[in-house]
């Protein structure tokens, strides 16, 4: 744990957020700024600053973190109509939060590539 890493201190529940789910190796909570009716960031309470960082020891917070998205989009009743799951790394990408979370998106038709 980073205490000075602001998503470290949501996994710890240290700062609020509005969790969906939790397990001992991930948390999925809202965004406070969502970009789409579905808008839940995943992250693994472990602080990994990027995708980038991963390494062979990550594979199982990483398969986590997938099945949790596609089971929250069954529960956000967006399985059908389709989501998105998107990492961000470094600047171009808009990185702004320096612990690894996948954006899970969902509720509104949405353009590719992105801008
Ligand atoms: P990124 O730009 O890919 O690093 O995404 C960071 C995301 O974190 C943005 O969508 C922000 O709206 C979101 N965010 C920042 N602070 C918080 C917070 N305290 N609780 C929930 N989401 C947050």
């Amino acid at each position: 744990m980073d205490s000075a890493c602001l998503f470290c201190r949501i996994g710890a529940r240290e700062i609020p957020a509005e969790i969906v789910r939790e397990s001992d190796r991930i948390v999925a909570f809202r965004d406070v700024d969502p970009k789409a009716p579905t808008h839940v960031l995943l992250i693994p309470k472990e602080h990994i600053t990027s995708v980038a960082e991963l390494g062979e020891d990550h594979s199982d917070v990483l398969v986590d973190i997938v099945q949790a998205a596609s089971q929250l989009a069954r529960a956000e009743g967006i399985a059908e109509s389709g989501w998105r799951l998107v990492t961000n790394v470094g600047p171009d990408a808009g990185q702004s939060v320096f612990h690894l979370h996948f954006h899970l998106l969902g509720g509104r038709e949405m353009g590719w590539p992105p801008g």
